[in-house]
């Protein structure tokens, strides 16, 4: 084989790569080898050209005993820390050297960690507190009727945080299993909306929160999950009640075209005049367990999950989530989903 059928050979492969050929020095590599590694290590000696320790012995002892092995190797891209496995085996008279990326893996592997780190953290307060007045009603408080008529209802505010911090996960986890999966209802979006509204009209009126709704007088049709689509107005609704000011406005509007979404589709504005949210904050919002103002968010009952759950059933549906807010004026959430294609109005 040439050297230029050895580099036609490398190229063709979909990992980085490389050969390391007779005296140890690196005889060929791929594009993709050159943008991991650098440009210009044809030729090198493979000790000054690859560097990282745990890849120099893998490929010592490999040239020794001719058994494949693979050891981890550390780059970065731009500004993102990278993993690779680094494969080193025998190939003819020498050696080939493969990089497989590993970094979406580890991630994934970090972003599970962390989540089960949250929940467990998330509900151990509520359990904490739990435990303390129980321990005192079964002691200090034994006898004391004012005292456990409080700490009763206290710990039933904590038992609910608790259920709704266990309904939100299973909320979630059911999405994601279903997010491959096209829904096949046909939806009245307009209804499903006014549902939403309806079931948290005496939460707005305990807060004194003002909702308005404006919308086409015609249905807007659409294909989609009813109890999802439901779930994701009365997060955004709440959300805009509990965080907003005294005003909450609902719009939907239909667009025979609309650009983002290459096609008919239907908008639904969800704005409060509430204190708003500084644009720091924006782009991580629909992460897990992410709050602008934890204490406030416990306060009134959150859980930090809603607008994550809002996030994947938008996205099951093929539509956009987008956020803007200015601050001391007030928030607007907009959803904007596929309808099935209207007459131009
Ligand atoms: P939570 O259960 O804490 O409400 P969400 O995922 O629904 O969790 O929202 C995440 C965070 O986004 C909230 O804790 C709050 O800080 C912020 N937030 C959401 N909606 C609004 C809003 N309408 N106005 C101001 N802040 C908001």
């Amino acid at each position: 084989m040439t050297s230029e059928d050895l580099a036609d050979l490398l190229s063709a492969l979909p990992l980085p790569a490389l050969v390391i050929g007779q005296g140890a020095r690196i005889l060929a590599m791929n594009t993709l080898g050159v943008h991991l590694l650098g440009a210009g290590l044809e030729g090198r000696h493979y000790i000054t050209a690859l560097r990282q320790p745990a890849l120099l012995d893998a490929i010592e002892t490999v040239m020794r005993d001719g058994v494949a092995r693979s050891v981890e190797y550390f780059s970065h891209d731009g500004d993102h820390d990278t993993t690779f496995a680094a494969h080193v085996a025998v190939a003819g008279t020498g050696l080939l050297v493969s990089f497989e990326d590993r970094t979406a893996a580890q991630d994934a592997d970090q972003m599970r960690r962390d989540f089960v780190a949250n929940v467990s953290h998330e509900l151990r307060t509520p359990l904490t507190a739990l435990l303390g007045y129980i321990e005192t009603l079964q002691g200090p408080a034994r006898d004391d009727a004012a005292a456990r008529e409080r700490f009763l209802s206290t710990m039933a505010a904590e038992a609910q945080r608790m259920n709704r911090l266990v309904s939100d996960l299973l909320s979630l986890s059911r999405v994601e299993a279903d997010a491959r999966l096209r829904p096949t209802g046909e939806v009245d979006l307009t209804a499903v909306v006014s549902q939403s509204i309806a079931l948290l009209s005496s939460q707005a009126q305990e807060r004194d929160v003002e909702i308005s709704f404006e919308r086409p007088e015609t249905p807007v049709m659409m294909q989609g999950d009813e109890d999802q689509l439901r779930q994701v107005f009365s997060n955004l609704v709440e959300n805009a009640i509990k965080y907003g000011g005294n005003r909450v406005r609902i719009e939907m509007v239909v667009d025979p075209r609309m650009a983002a979404l290459r096609g008919p589709g239907v908008r639904v504005d969800v704005t409060d005049n509430g204190a708003g949210i500084d644009s720091i904050h924006l782009p991580r919002l629909t992460q897990r367990f992410y709050r602008v103002d934890t204490h406030r968010s416990r306060e009134v009952g959150g859980t930090g999950l809603g607008l994550a759950i809002v996030k994947h059933i938008v996205s099951r549906h093929r539509g956009r989530l987008r956020m803007s807010s200015q601050q001391g004026q007030g928030s607007r959430f907009s959803v904007l989903l596929p309808a099935k294609s209207a007459p131009d109005p």
